[in-house]
């Protein structure tokens, strides 16, 4: 980290014109690996930015990175920006993107459930690509921090869009609900996963609108993304949900996903 360098030119650091990846890793293997990388390309065309690496190409980056940091659990960041060129928001001359990839070890995990607020999304119109112009959600999330909560969960035109760094499911009198993609939210890896497994074990699963009072309203409240897993939201604005923290539906869903995911990383039962 401390010799690596990017010019100050970069589009990446005048004007957040770039897209990254966060991908979950144990040991040598990335889970979801395909699934982040289809995400990356999917940012990369919205941006008009070329992808700099076949798909062979980007195995083999992550590969050495991965090789050449030490702990098991780790995280691995891409980040592709634009390039370098003369500071202009209008692009005159062809640029070179800047890759930059590094592994960040695993976070401890959160003391379960969590807190969380609600705060109008201020975001832009196209959250559905993974920018790294990520000011509104790094303002929204200190919010969270600064109201002694962990997640701040964002609503558009009274409509639950997903948290400042996450997605959000809800439960609802035996039935899991998370809102449909459109350009006001990501389209979350974990998010899939968690879907796709809840269908699968016939667990009854709706992907549709959800607005602020069917929110607050809730029997539970889960929090989903690929550094987090799947956390139950155990207090709202400083009210307890449902029950206050039992997540019965949360904890067959995490069941899942964990074993899918450990499955996946052939990591053995802990
Ligand atoms: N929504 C936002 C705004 C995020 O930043 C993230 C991840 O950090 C997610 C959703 C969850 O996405 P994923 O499950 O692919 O990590």
């Amino acid at each position: 980290i401390a010799e690596a360098k990017v010019s100050v030119l970069d589009r990446g650091f005048m004007f957040g014109d770039g897209v990254y990846e966060v991908l979950p890793a144990f040991g040598d293997r990335i889970f979801a690996l395909d699934r982040h990388m289809a995400r990356l390309e999917r940012s990369l065309s919205a941006l008009g930015i070329d992808n700099p690496l076949a798909r062979a190409e980007w195995h083999d980056v992550l590969s050495r990175v991965l090789e050449n940091y030490g702990a098991t659990g780790k995280s691995v960041y891409i980040q592709v920006t634009r390039g370098v060129a003369a500071r202009d928001h209008v692009l005159r001359s062809d640029v070179v993107p800047t890759v930059f990839v590094m592994c960040t070890e695993q976070r401890k995990s959160e003391p379960k459930p969590v807190v969380a607020i609600t705060r109008e999304d201020i975001r832009w119109q196209r959250c559905d690509i993974k920018v790294t112009s990520l000011l509104a959600n790094v303002m929204l999330r200190q919010e969270a921090e600064d109201a002694g909560a962990f997640e701040t969960i964002l609503v558009r035109d009274g409509h639950l869009t997903e948290g400042a760094a996450s997605n959000v499911f809800v439960v609802q009198d035996g039935t899991v609900k998370t809102p449909p993609y459109s350009e006001h939210l990501l389209p979350g890896v974990t998010r899939d996963i968690v879907v796709e497994l809840l269908v699968q074990a016939s667990i009854a699963c709706e992907v549709s609108p959800i607005t602020r009072e069917e929110l607050h309203a809730a029997d539970e409240v889960w929090l989903t993304s690929s550094t987090r897993d799947i956390l139950l939201v155990s207090k709202l604005d400083d009210r307890m949900i449902g029950s206050g923290g039992g997540g019965q539906m949360w904890s067959k869903a995490s069941g899942l996903y964990l074993a899918y995911k450990h499955d996946q990383l052939s990591i053995e039962a802990q």
